[in-house]
């Protein structure tokens, strides 16, 4: 009921000198005009979602309860047709109610950063960094994507992290990297996902300089249906390179990094039976220091200063996009 409660108060109005203790309209001045007195449509809405939580909330509350006393129902039940002494039912049954009220605090406490481990990062992006975590209570790992506020904001890049999130937890597929949690506190915002330690694409590019038909085959096939599973879901990535498909243990590729996708309306989708539809029109040019990246006249660097220069240039590549995007 607490978390009820401060919600409900952010629907109380903040500024109270700004609200009169006794309405306009029900003061005794005569000669001032009548206030309309009916709540705008603002109000209208808030009280509207205010209902909503409230419904929801207890709606949720009594569908627990009635899923905890099945449980201890169900447990009763195989325990008598187990024909088990009733000494060892209570403690069962008693162990069965501790459980339930742990699980049950489990789930009124708000993850926080404070909940994981930080160790090592092992990524850095446009608006922070990645870094792997071990989540307290239960020592799972996971990768830790933590991007800075004040920088989101001052690259009007709010509704991009917004997409991100939501994309993440909903979309549910192999080929996508899962999240687990996401919160934030005053700097940061913090998404945490599994953790993917086959490394990346843009890595494996460089380590084997080649792929086998049969490789490419295989990560072109999943990278495909990466696309689209997102794709089912009306969102557009919008930046698909070898450094945002990661592999997981078992070798399999997974897509990552939402911060530019887009969630459409089917009918922005282009008509690719127009006549005049050209793919890649309307792209964006690439900033001069890209052509760079292909140019073949560069001197020929080692494999490791390759692989330097390419995460210093994709990691310019990543800010110009967000810049223009
Ligand atoms: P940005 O938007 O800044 O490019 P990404 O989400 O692409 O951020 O993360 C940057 C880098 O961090 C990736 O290229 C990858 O090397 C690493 N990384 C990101 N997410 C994971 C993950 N779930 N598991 C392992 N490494 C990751
Ligand atoms: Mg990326």
């Amino acid at each position: 009921m607490d978390s009820a409660r401060s919600w409900f108060q952010k629907f109380q109005p903040r500024d109270k000198s700004k609200s009169p203790a006794v309405p306009a309209s029900h003061g005794k001045d005569p000669g001032k005009p009548p206030v309309d007195d009916a709540p705008s449509s603002a109000t209208k809405q808030k009280v509207a979602a205010a209902k909503q939580y409230i419904e929801n909330h207890y709606k949720t509350q009594m569908k627990s309860l009635q899923d905890r006393k099945e449980r201890r129902w169900m447990l009763e039940r195989k325990l008598q047709d187990a024909e088990v002494p009733a000494e060892e039912q209570n403690n069962i049954l008693k162990h069965l109610e501790k459980k339930e009220t742990e699980y049950m605090r489990l789930q009124r406490h708000k993850m926080g950063v404070e909940d994981f481990e930080l160790l090592t990062i092992i990524g850095r992006g446009a608006f922070g960094e990645v870094r792997l975590c071990r989540e307290k209570t239960s020592k799972s790992v996971y990768a830790m994507k933590k991007l800075k506020k004040s920088e989101m904001l001052r690259r009007g890049q709010v509704e991009h992290v917004k997409a991100e999130r939501n994309l993440l937890a909903e979309v549910d597929s192999a080929y996508i990297v899962k999240l687990y949690y996401s919160f934030q506190d005053d700097e940061f915002l913090y998404l945490i996902m599994e953790y993917l330690p086959g490394g990346d694409m843009m890595t494996l590019l460089m380590r084997k300089d080649t792929l086998t038909e049969d490789e490419a085959k295989f990560y072109i096939a999943e990278t495909v249906l990466a696309i689209e599973s997102i794709h089912k879901h009306n969102y557009i990535h919008r930046d698909i390179k070898p450094d945002n498909l990661l592999l997981d243990l078992s070798g399999h590729l997974k897509l990552s990094d939402f911060g530019l996708c887009k969630p459409l309306d089917s009918s922005n989708f282009p008509n690719l039976n127009e006549p005049d539809y050209t793919p890649g029109k309307g792209a964006k040019p690439l900033p001069d220091n890209t052509s760079r990246l292909t140019n073949s006249s560069a001197p020929k660097r080692t494999q490791q200063e390759q692989l330097s220069h390419w995460q210093k240039n994709r990691r310019m590549l990543g800010v110009f996009y967000s810049w223009y995007s």
